[in-house]
C-alpha cells in the first residue's frame, strides 16, 4: 500500500473526526460525538465498499470507475490498470484474428473449418466457388450434404487423409480439384480444396506433346533402322563402313525401344484402369513364353532361369500390358545382372487369396537409397551401364502403371550384394480359376 493512499485515508479520518471533536468539546458531550464519528466514518466506508462490489459486479467499466478517497482508491486504481492492460491484450488479440481471417479470405483455394462429424463451422470465399458452400448460409450443414460426389463421401467416411483427393467436377466447366482434410484442435478438421484445371491443363498438353513426338519419330525411324539392315547385309560394303552402319543400327534401336516405351506410357497414362469383367490371361503361359524369348537376348549369358507355377490362377487384365510386365522384370534380372546369375520366376497365392508374380535375382543388387526412385521415370542406378545394356530407364515406371491399373501394388526389396526380388501383387478379385 503506498504512502499516499494512507494519507489520503487520514485526510478521510481528519474530515469526519475533526467536526466531531470540536462539536463534542464545545457541548462537553465529547464520547457521544465521537462515537457519531465512528458510525459516520464506518458507514462512509460501507457505502464505498458496495460501490465498489457494484462496479466489479458491473464489469469493472473504466469510464464508471468510482472515485474515493483512502486506500479504496489505490484498489480501485490496480483494477483500472488491470483492465487497461486487457483491454489492449484483447485488442492485439482481435486484430491477430482479423488479420488471420482476412488471410483465409484472401486464399485462391478453398478452407473450410469442420466439426468431426462433418457440420460447416465455417468457411472461406473461394469455398463459395469451388465447392459452392455459401459461407453465410450453410453454416451447420454437413459436407457431405454438399459436396455429393460419392468418392468424396467414401474419402471423408474413410477418415484416412494422408493422400489428397482428386475429384472431377461433373460438368466440363467446373474446376478439377485436390481435397485434403488435416485435423486439428479437439475433434475439428480443416478441408483444403485447390483448383487443379490448370495444372491438369499443363499435365494433358505435355502429355500429348510427348505422345505426338513419338508418333512422329516412330515412321522416320523405322525406315532409318530398314535402311542401315539392307546396308549392314550388303556384301560389297567395306570393313570401317560395316562398324559405322552396325553401330548406327544399335544407336538407332535404342532410339526405337525408346520411342515405343514412351507410346506405351502414354497410352497406359491415358486410357481408363482395366475393367474387371474382361477375359482372364493365363499369366503362367506368358512366363513361359518370355522366359523362352528372353533367352535369344545378348545379355543372356549362362543365367539359370528356374520357373516356378504355383497356382491355376488366371488374371483378369490387359494381355499386352500384363505381357509386357512379365517381360520387363525377366529381362531387367538379365540384363542387369551378370553371366550364370540365378533367376526364380515365380507365379503363385499369397495371403488374402491374392497372387503374386515375383522375380528374384542373386545379382549385384541396387543400393538403398535408390530403390525409392526405381520407379521415376529415366531413373538409372547407373545411367551409362543401363543406355550401354539398350536401357531407357522406364521399364519399371511402365510396371508400376500397369499394375496399378489392375488393382495390384509393385514392391522392391533388395540390398547391394545380394540379389533383388521385384513382387506385383494382384488382388483376390482379380483371378479367375479354370474348371
Ligand atoms: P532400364 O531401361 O534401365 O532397365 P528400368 O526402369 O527397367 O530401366 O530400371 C531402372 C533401373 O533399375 C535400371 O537402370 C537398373 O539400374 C535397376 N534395376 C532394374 N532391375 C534390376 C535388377 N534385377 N538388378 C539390379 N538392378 C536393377
Amino acid at each position: 500500500m503506498s504512502f499516499s493512499a494512507w494519507l489520503s485515508e487520514f485526510n478521510r479520518i481528519l474530515i469526519v473526526f475533526v467536526p466531531c471533536v470540536i462539536f463534542g468539546i464545545v457541548t462537553g458531550f465529547l464520547p457521544l460525538f465521537f462515537i457519531f464519528g465512528l458510525i459516520i466514518y464506518g458507514l462512509w466506508t460501507a457505502r464505498q465498499l458496495v460501490e465498489l462490489k457494484q462496479w466489479l459486479d458491473g464489469g469493472a467499466e473504466i469510464e464508471q470507475a468510482p472515485e474515493y478517497l483512502g486506500i479504496a482508491d489505490q484498489h480501485v486504481s490496480s483494477v483500472v490498470d488491470l483492465q487497461k492492460d486487457n483491454l489492449a491484450k484483447q485488442k492485439d488479440l482481435e486484430d491477430l484474428v482479423s488479420q488471420f481471417n482476412e488471410m483465409i479470405a484472401a486464399l485462391p483455394d478453398a478452407v473450410v473449418i469442420l466439426a468431426a462429424s462433418g457440420e460447416i463451422l465455417s468457411a472461406n470465399q473461394a469455398a463459395s466457388v469451388l465447392l459452392q458452400i455459401d459461407p453465410s448460409t450453410d453454416l451447420n450443414t454437413r459436407i457431405t450434404q454438399l459436396i455429393r460426389d460419392p468418392a468424396f463421401t467414401g474419402f471423408f467416411f474413410a477418415g484416412k487423409y494422408d493422400q489428397p483427393l482428386e475429384i472431377r467436377g461433373a460438368a466440363a466447366s467446373e474446376p478439377e480439384l485436390s481435397i485434403r482434410i488435416f485435423s486439428f484442435g479437439e475433434n475439428r478438421l480443416v478441408l483444403i480444396a485447390q483448383d487443379m484445371s490448370q495444372s491438369a491443363r499443363i499435365y494433358k498438353m505435355r502429355r500429348s506433346f510427348i505422345l505426338n513426338a513419338s508418333h512422329e519419330l516412330r515412321t522416320p525411324l523405322t525406315v532409318i533402322i530398314g535402311y542401315l539392315e539392307s546396308l549392314s547385309e550388303h556384301c560389297g560394303l567395306p570393313s570401317e563402313c560395316k562398324t559405322a552402319v552396325q553401330s548406327a543400327d544399335v544407336q538407332a534401336q535404342r532410339m526405337k525401344q525408346l520411342v515405343e516405351d514412351l507410346l506405351t506410357l502414354s497410352r497406359i497414362e491415358s486410357t481408363a484402369a482395366i475393367e474387371k469383367n474382361i477375359d482372364a490371361i493365363s499369366v503362367a503361359a506368358f512366363i513361359a513364353e518370355v522366359v523362352k524369348d528372353s533367352k535369344r537376348s545378348v545379355w543372356f549369358v549362362d543365367h539359370q532361369i528356374h520357373i516356378q507355377i504355383e497356382t491355376g490362377a488366371m488374371l483378369k487384365g490387359n494381355a499386352q500390358e500384363i505381357h509386357s510386365v512379365i517381360s520387363n522384370l525377366v529381362n531387367n534380372a538379365i540384363k542387369h545382372t551378370k553371366a550364370r546369375t540365378n533367376i526364380h520366376v515365380i507365379w503363385r497365392l499369397v495371403e488374402d487369396d491374392a497372387a503374386e508374380f515375383l522375380v528374384e535375382d542373386n545379382g549385384e543388387g541396387i543400393a538403398a537409397e535408390h530403390l525409392a526412385r526405381l520407379t521415376e521415370r529415366f531413373y538409372r542406378v547407373d545411367a551409362g551401364r543401363s543406355r550401354e545394356k539398350g536401357g531407357t530407364g522406364l521399364g519399371l515406371s511402365i510396371v508400376k502403371h500397369i499394375v496399378e491399373r489392375h488393382e495390384g501394388e509393385l514392391t522392391i526389396h533388395s540390398e547391394l550384394g545380394k540379389g533383388a526380388i521385384f513382387s506385383c501383387r494382384f488382388p483376390a478379385k482379380r483371378l479367375e480359376y479354370m474348371g
